[in-house]
């Protein structure tokens, strides 16, 4: 039976339709069971729940965008909705899902041809392929377009790669990983998709992270690596095709950010009915009250965002400044809200035990990735001004 969030103060969830609430429903249910037991133990150890993969594609997680492998027709509300419920639990299970499903499907949805579509998209659906998607570098980032100094080299009916890769989210086990790189016949940014196993590709675990640190995020060198022209993704032919994916992505990365607010919010209203202090339950001390009324406001205001931001993009009117807004200001808002509801529960707000500092600390790499909230706001900026602010 569907019952909607009590942090979804204003009903946004009543948007959607029988089968989407019946489709979440499910979802809850299982992340309720099977994840949120566990993801406390995998942050601590960095491990990723490999065993999570397949339920999860079941599900539909990997499967409820694209036209090849939706089990029903669906809104990309109900997707945003999607992503915010994994989030609420495990950002770093709502980020593997984003890298799966957003990045590495969606690439190949916007940029495959129709047969690069129907070879991959229903495998990455049922969890039989994982994808990655390798575009940040060791010396390029929020500059990716211009700076971006991985090569590409036809000969034939093949290309060579070369170059590296950082940050790349699950490639340390993935089986097909989109590598961007520059074609040195016209310099323009391409796609590829590169296999496991393929010479020249090796991938290396980042170690040590703060943040999100069941996602595996890998180095990755490519050295004289050979990929068939039909594994080029045939509809990517410049960075414009690329910003084409990021659109959709920053949208729904809006949407995990709100639902990690949420997951430490919803921790904090259940402390603040449970600590004591000076006699009373900390939720009925005013300033208490005003760290999770601030909190409340700032969840509503960007479901507010994001719903429409996806209403846009059902619409076909979405453009790349509205999703570089919605990612710039939600992810700002779950940053203060996060560390809000830390706050609220004093030093055991600094412990894993408590469902708030995993919150807190995956907070710092979602306002980061995917674009920085600066390199966001400079997207904005131009739209506002007519000047690009970038260089
Ligand atoms: P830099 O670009 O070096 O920026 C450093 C700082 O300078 C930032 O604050 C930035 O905003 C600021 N800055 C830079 N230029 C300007 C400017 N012109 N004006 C004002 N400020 C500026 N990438 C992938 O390709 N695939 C992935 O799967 C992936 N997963 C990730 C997972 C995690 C956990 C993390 C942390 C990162 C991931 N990334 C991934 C990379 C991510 O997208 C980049 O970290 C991000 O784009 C920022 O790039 P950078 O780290 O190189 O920072």
């Amino acid at each position: 039976v569907f019952k909607p969030l009590a942090s979804d103060f204003f009903g946004y969830e009543n948007l959607l339709s029988e089968p989407e609430k019946a489709a979440l429903v499910a979802l809850r249910a299982y992340l309720e069971s099977d994840v949120r037991p566990i993801a406390n133990g995998c942050w601590d150890r960095a491990e990723f729940p490999m065993q999570i993969v397949k339920p999860l594609a079941a599900l539909g997680a990997y499967s409820f965008g694209w036209e090849e492998t939706r089990p029903f027709e669906n809104s990309a509300v109900f997707r945003g909705f999607v992503a915010l419920e994994m989030a609420r639990v495990d950002a770093s299970v709502a980020t593997f899902v984003g890298v799966q499903n957003g990045l590495a499907a969606g690439t190949i949805s916007v940029c495959g041809s129709a047969e690069q579509r129907a070879e991959w998209l229903p495998r990455i659906a049922s969890g039989e392929v994982i994808g990655a998607f390798g575009l940040t570098e060791p010396l390029s980032g929020s500059d990716a377009a211009q700076g971006l100094t991985t090569t590409a080299t036809r000969d034939g009916d093949s290309w060579t790669l070369n170059g590296a890769k950082r940050w790349i989210g699950n490639a340390t086990f993935s089986d097909i990983t989109i590598i961007w790189a520059k074609d040195t016949a016209d310099n323009q940014v391409k796609g590829f998709l590169v296999s496991r196993g393929t010479p020249g590709f090796t991938t290396t675990k980042i170690e040590g992270k703060i943040s999100l640190r069941a996602v595996q995020n890998a180095d990755i060198v490519l050295e004289n690596v050979v990929v068939p022209e039909r594994m080029r993704l045939q509809n990517a032919n410049s960075f414009k095709d690329t910003a084409r994916v990021l659109r959709l992505t920053r949208a729904e990365v809006s949407w995990a950010a709100v639902g990690n607010a949420i997951g430490a919010y919803d921790a904090a209203v259940a402390y603040a009915k449970s600590r004591e202090q000076f006699g009373k339950p900390i939720g009925g001390h005013q300033l208490v009250q005003d760290l999770l009324v601030k909190s409340l406001g700032n969840i509503t205001a960007s479901l507010g965002m994001v719903v429409r931001v996806s209403q846009l993009l059902d619409e076909g009117t979405q453009r790349d400044e509205h999703s570089a807004l919605t990612k710039a200001y939600t992810t700002s808002r779950m940053r203060e809200t996060v560390a809000w509801c830390r706050e609220l529960f004093g030093g055991n707000g600094v412990t894993l035990e408590y469902n708030v500092a995993r919150h807190f600390a995956d907070a710092e790499a979602i306002y980061s990735y995917e674009g920085t909230q600066e390199m966001n706001t400079l997207i904005v900026g131009r739209t506002i001004t007519g000047q690009a602010a970038f260089v």
